[in-house]
């Protein structure tokens, strides 16, 4: 057997109930790591072009990183990949916890689901005995319920479901485990319900070879009392505080956007900000959580009797910003029980958040009256409107029906110029993040494969982090020196740290490691896998992922270079910034093509009849 990964795939196939064992070559591996550089692969050459993402023939599948269910730091992260059916492009969404590695100790480097079910079922794959049983007593439970029948009927095991919104295909969902990490984002809990896949249960119990065991202990005890000792900063501030140390001091900055997108500090004045400090959401937490094999635990429970709430994950920054700010709600309790609600639904709270931030500035600019809301006041910072309407979208009913399918959808059903108030690429809700701070959001927001995304590889947000000195986050990567101003160093800064997310993802590290202090990178590869592996290596397998992942959005005949983003989210001119960065990366600026040069280049010869 390989070190670090398994050399083998699980394809389930709904439609007839079979499973399917496929091996890899290990160059597929040193090509594409794992997580969704292993995915853009597998979807790219087995899924046909332009079929209906939520269609039998639309395969979607999770793929834990390449470093995934060893001790490396940071590395228990995995990947939910298919064709997004709320953008129409590449669909990914990143999550955590101990599912990712789970997939690892059941002997794969990833399973695959296609066909289609008539009726509910959920797949198990238990010590070994793979099945495909019937879901019906599961269907219409929340996540947290499914885990915990599941978690009776099986004992200890990691689950993956969805909720009701999945089941309701609502094209806002997501998929979650460890009953609140969410794999939230392009809509893949769709994916899964339109299949009537409920849940799928893991036990295994495989190990990962390790190359050097010796040096994987070393390197991670070395970085892990780095973290340990650290005083101050962020690597302290995401211990106790986790992302919502962010809640006030993104906002004062202006990162934080609020009022749907088009508000200012005078809308959310500080006695309003204070209230959903991190510091206020810390005095409800009864333990730390995180991820396999994380020095950080990022993550809290937190014990709310004032809502009723005896146990429940503490929202993250994403979640306070688009129920907090952009709806202009200072009330942490209703923060505290949507996220609670949406979690358990399945349902992503950014995309959540945002889609009632339009339907609140439709209802106060007259395009949706009480007769359209069911007779609700949307009004902003009305908590007890954002619930209820929240809750009508977990179940589809009257207006949430409408609201279900995120902004876009609805805007073109209201009609009445509502469009306007739909702030989000191709249909996805942006992340909390705007790209009037961070310039070179606009770019990822509009143009990244998988638009929308505020994890996309995105220069700005990554340079508060130790990547801008030399050395600084990996040995031997340095930023060009006028990275900040427009121009070729800018696009240079831009494709360098592409290649380098790309990669960091496929591994399957957290991003949030970027912002503490140095990685080992090389050392951990080469002790895990055994690669001899140079960092312009790393660069160029990151180059090749993001280069196939722009592929297969290219290929759904969708024109990203066309896309473009509501003024109040990007000030500078994205395009401009987009174009110098296509030529950087080989691809043509006027389309976002990659030149055929740049696919022979990168292994990629397969794409060229494709897009040519
Ligand atoms: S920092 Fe947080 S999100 Fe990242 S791996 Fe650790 S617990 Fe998970």
């Amino acid at each position: 057997m390989p070190n670090g990964y398994l050399g083998k795939i699980l394809w389930i196939n709904l439609s007839n109930d079979s499973f399917e064992e496929e091996e890899l070559k290990d160059e597929v591996y040193r090509q594409y790591l794992g997580g969704y550089g292993l995915a853009a692969k597998l979807l790219y050459q087995n899924m046909p072009a332009n079929i209906g993402a939520l269609s039998s023939d639309s395969l979607f599948g999770f793929f834990p990183g390449l470093l995934t269910g060893t001790v490396a730091p940071f590395s228990g992260r995995f990947m939910v990949a298919g064709k997004s059916p709320l953008t129409g492009t590449w669909g990914d969404s990143n999550c955590g916890g101990y599912f990712g590695p789970e997939i690892k100790k059941c002997g794969y480097d990833a399973i695959l689901i296609k066909g289609m079910s008539n009726s509910p079922k959920y797949i198990s794959i238990i010590d070994g005995e793979k099945q495909i049983l019937d879901a019906s007593e599961f269907w219409g439970l929340d996540v947290v319920q499914t885990e915990e029948k599941l978690t009776e009927m099986y004992g200890k095991v990691q689950v993956a479901s969805i909720g009701q919104s999945g089941e309701k295909l609502s094209l806002i969902s997501g998929i979650v485990n460890d009953k609140a990490r969410i794999a939230g984002r392009s809509g893949l809990g769709a994916v899964m319900g339109s299949k009537k896949l409920k849940a799928i249960v893991l036990r295994g119990n495989q190990s990962v070879n390790i190359s050097d065991k010796k040096e994987l202990l070393e390197h991670t005890k070395l970085y892990n009392e780095g973290i340990r000792n650290a005083t101050g900063g962020a690597i302290e501030a995401y211990k106790s505080m986790g992302t919502t140390f962010g809640n006030t001091i993104s906002f004062q900055i202006g990162d934080t956007p609020c009022k749907n997108w088009g508000g200012s500090r005078d809308d959310f004045p500080d006695e309003k900000l204070n209230k959903l400090a991190g510091t206020e959401i810390l005095k409800f937490k009864q333990k730390s959580y995180g991820c396999f094999s994380c020095p950080v635990q990022c993550g809290a429970i937190l014990k709310v009797p004032e809502v009723g709430l005896e146990e429940t994950h503490r929202p993250e920054y994403e979640t306070c910003a688009s129920f907090g700010h952009l709806l202009l709600n200072d009330d942490l309790m209703t923060i505290f029980t949507a996220n609670d609600l949406c979690n358990r639904a399945g349902l992503d709270t950014i995309s959540a958040g945002a889609t009632i931030a339009f339907a609140i500035e439709c209802f106060e600019n007259g395009i949706l009256g009480l007769d359209d809301t069911d007779g609700i006041e949307l009004t902003w910072g009305n908590s007890k409107a954002i619930l209820e309407i929240l809750k009508k979208i977990i179940n589809r009913e009257g207006i949430g029906d409408l609201l279900a399918d995120g902004s876009k959808i609805a805007s073109e059903k209201i009609g009445k110029g509502s469009e306007v108030y739909a702030i989000h690429a191709l249909g996805q809700e942006l992340g909390m993040h705007s790209a009037k701070y961070y310039k070179s959001m606009g770019a990822s927001f509009a143009f990244d494969p998988t638009p929308g995304r505020h994890t996309s590889a995105t220069l700005d947000m990554l340079a508060m982090g130790p990547i801008i000195k030399p050395d600084g986050l990996f040995e031997g990567i340095a930023l060009p020196r006028k990275f900040k101003r427009a121009g070729e160093e800018r696009s240079e800064a831009e494709k360098l740290v592409a290649g380098l997310w790309q990669s960091f993802n496929s591994l399957g590290l957290c991003e949030f490691s970027a912002f503490f202090q140095q990685y080992p990178l090389k050392k951990l590869i080469k002790a895990i896998v055994g690669w001899d592996i140079s960092m312009e290596e790393i660069i160029k397998i990151g180059l090749r992922i993001q280069t196939l992942r722009q592929a297969f959005t290219l290929r759904e005949g969708v024109d990203i270079i066309k896309n473009n983003i509501s003024d109040r989210a990007v000030s500078i001119d994205y395009l401009e910034d987009y174009k110098g960065y296509c030529e950087k990366m080989g691809w043509n600026p006027d389309n976002g093509y990659p030149l055929k040069e740049t696919l022979e280049e990168l292994n990629l010869n397969f794409v060229i009849n494709d897009l040519y």
